[in-house]
């Protein structure tokens, strides 16, 4: 497993949790507002926070936290992360994955073997805009559909959540990501940051009463919908 970061305490990343965060290099998508260019673009053969290093780590915070997010990059494409999640499980700590959605196999085997407690998948744009969006080929947007399916099972708690860029949203994408996520468990709009460490300058938040309609827009749809970072 390439661990390209850890932070070592979170109460922001895991809903409802004391956790730490283990950041994956590499990605397959290419959004062009991502705050995380460097894990994303940076050199993937390069050295990582070694494996067990973290698992001391871990060993000495139980019963300090609860569980460990793992995000990205995009942490699906790790060929061992289903070895990595189970063995933080068996050291008995839950486990949050974010997740940009491109990969409903790998998911679909993740919870079939009851590896995941909470799932967070980004929700780029409407499928017209998603390409543009997450600069990744057409073929993804059927892979993010089916994920989203496969989360509206309802075997593991999760959450959707768009990030609002004020170039690449307006209030129309917000009725058909409604429509796409119908009756979902939670829906989170976020507020974009720039980090100063984005894929491609140029992009800004949107303002606090185009949020609040964005997210008029899309209650209808899904009743736990909120704002996030306002
Ligand atoms: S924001 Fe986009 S490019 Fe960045 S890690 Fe997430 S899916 Fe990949």
């Amino acid at each position: 497993m390439r661990i390209a970061g850890l932070q070592k305490l979170t109460l922001l990343d895991f809903p409802g949790r004391v956790a730490c965060t283990v950041f994956t290099p590499g990605c397959n998508f290419r959004c062009p507002f991502c705050h995380n260019a460097s894990l994303v673009l940076g050199d993937l053969e390069g050295s990582f926070f070694n494996e067990e290093e973290f698992f001391r780590f871990l060993g000495k915070r139980r019963g300090i936290l609860d569980g460990v997010a793992i995000t990205g990059g995009e942490p699906l494409l790790q060929p061992d992360i289903g070895d990595f999640l189970a063995r933080i499980r068996e050291m008995g700590f839950q486990t949050k994955l974010d997740h940009n959605g491109s990969r409903p196999d790998v998911l679909r085997d993740l919870i079939g073997r009851g590896l995941l407690d909470y799932v967070a998948v980004d929700i780029k744009n409407s499928k017209e805009k998603y390409t543009e969006t997450a600069g990744c080929v057409p073929a993804m947007v059927d892979r993010v559909s089916e994920t989203v399916e496969l989360l509206k099972q309802g075997n593991v708690h999760y959450e959707f959540r768009t990030t609002v860029v004020k170039e690449l949203h307006e209030e129309e994408d917000f009725r058909k990501i409604g429509e796409w996520i119908r009756g979902a468990e939670n829906y989170f709009l976020q507020k974009f940051e720039d980090s100063g460490e984005l894929i491609q300058e140029g992009w800004n938040a949107a303002g606090k009463e185009e949020m609040q309609r964005y997210l008029e827009t899309v209650r209808p749809y899904v009743m736990n919908a909120a704002l996030r970072g306002m």
